[in-house]
């Protein structure tokens, strides 16, 4: 990676980076992109979020720019919004001030170095000059990344003190760019794992669904988690996969875990946390994994639907089931939580293919045959039974629980051959059942 290669790949950075520094160094505040943007396009990555640094003052930014959102002003952060629509993040310059053996306290900064010298790791804290096509490397962050290195800026024990997410950020760092933390950093990295309690549950969730999100393999963060520490630390129920055994293998839970998480790639990272979470409800029981869920603060939703897909898997029909067992499982899944609940099911079918010694799991014969049976569109719920309550009642049932009964019972009864769901056929069904007031 030569500076001229680096350089060249940064003046492919998009057009609203070169106005937003315009606009604030003709008004004599030098500005900077900063951060993960330059450090991932520097690698010939995409970037995502371009963030910048300025020695401009929050209010300086504010009046400058037409429509801007006070995102962090507190903090020194204005977003503004460009004409691509998206809202870019200009800081104002900061430092840190220690005071002995405390927390850091920011402030703000009149230079660049300054800001620099209080980011992360050597890699986060590069600078890049849209116009005089300069890269500031204080910290040699460029050759760790060649060299794969993962290593603060800073003393790592300081550093880890200061803020806790970094032990997290690093991991997820080392994972992405596949980097070995120096001894040193790794040392202070473990060494600071007893105090990860003290983050707030969001950090914790962001950190952890951001390593879900990460590229081809979400395993890596989640090995260095669990090699770190960090696992039992902060998500036992995860870490108890660690020496489970998937029945009748040599192999733990875990390692299948991460095997499926790797597997649902292309899927977003709550699909992928559900991956884990199947392993914890075949082992455990569905109360561990809402409660990992809650702990961590997630969404009522999210919790919902991640344990809903978790749950649904003990339950897929071994190879060879009939079509009535294909139809009740997936009449079991809710219909928006299906698609997901099929990709959870095929990525274990395939990890256990991987693994030899598994012998109980999920085949992936039977999922395609799920998938088969879902695109015949079968009925699957009261709602699409060729009748309703109404019809029920009209056959003498006067409104009460009977009548869901009724319905619920002919609904097993499509289940077992959809052939049945039409209405004259089911309106007979139920006329018998009434009569014979069968139990159902
Ligand atoms: P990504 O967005 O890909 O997760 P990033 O490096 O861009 O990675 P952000 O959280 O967007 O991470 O932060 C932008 C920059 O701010 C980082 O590159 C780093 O320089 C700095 N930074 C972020 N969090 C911290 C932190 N906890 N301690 C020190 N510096 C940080
Ligand atoms: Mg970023």
């Amino acid at each position: 990676m030569t500076d001229a290669l680096v350089l060249d790949r940064l003046r492919q950075a998009p057009q609203v980076a070169r106005w937003i520094v315009r606009t604030l160094e003709e008004q004599g505040f030098e500005t900077w992109a900063v951060g993960g943007a330059v450090r991932d396009v520097a690698l010939g990555l995409p970037a995502e979020d371009w963030d910048f640094a300025t020695r401009a003052r929050p209010g300086d930014v504010q009046r400058l720019f037409r429509r801007t959102v006070a995102v962090g002003a507190d903090h020194g952060t204005i977003g503004v919004l460009a004409k691509d629509r998206r809202l870019y993040e200009v800081t104002t310059f900061r430092r840190d001030v220690k005071p002995l053996g405390r927390r850091a306290i920011v402030e703000f900064a009149d230079t660049l170095d300054e800001d620099l010298a209080r980011r992360d790791f050597t890699f986060n804290a590069l600078a890049w000059h849209p116009f005089r096509e300069e890269l500031v490397d204080p910290f040699n962050g460029l050759a760790d990344l060649a060299g794969g290195v993962l290593r603060t800026v800073g003393d790592p024990e300081e550093r880890f003190r200061e803020d806790r997410l970094r032990a997290l950020r690093g991991l997820r760092f080392a994972a992405r760019f596949r980097l070995t933390a120096t001894s040193e950093t790794w040392a202070a990295l473990v060494a600071s794992v007893p105090q990860l309690g003290a983050l707030s549950a969001e950090r914790v969730r962001e950190e952890l669904m951001k390593s879900l999100a990460d590229g081809e393999r979400p395993s890596g963060a989640l090995a260095l988690y669990a090699a770190s520490g960090v696992l039992a630390e902060l998500f036992p129920e995860l870490a108890r996969l660690l020496d489970a055994p998937v029945a009748g293998g040599a192999v733990t839970r875990w390692e299948r875990a991460l095997l499926v998480a790797d597997a649902l790639s292309a899927n977003g990272p709550l699909l992928r946390l559900s991956g884990l979470l199947a392993e914890v409800v075949e082992s455990a029981g569905a109360r561990d994994c809402v409660q990992m869920m809650v702990r961590l603060r997630f969404s009522g939703a999210e919790t919902e639907r991640a344990t809903h897909w978790a749950e649904s898997q003990p339950g897929v029909p071994p190879a060879g089931a009939g079509g009535s067992a294909l139809r009740r499982w997936l009449a079991g899944v809710e219909p928006e939580a299906r698609p997901g609940a099929l990709r959870l099911a095929l990525a274990r079918a395939r990890a256990d293919r991987l693994l030899s010694g598994v012998d109980s799991g999920p085949a992936v014969s039977s999922v395609r045959a799920l998938r088969r049976e879902a695109r015949t569109r079968p009925p699957l719920s009261i709602a699409e039974l060729a009748i309703d309550g109404r019809d029920v009642m009209r056959l003498g049932l006067k409104p009460g629980p009977r009548v869901g009964e009724v319905l619920r019972a002919l609904l097993d009864s499509v289940l077992e051959e959809p052939e049945r769901n039409e209405r004259e056929r089911l309106l007979a069904e139920a006329t018998t059942l009434i009569r014979t007031g069968a139990e159902t």
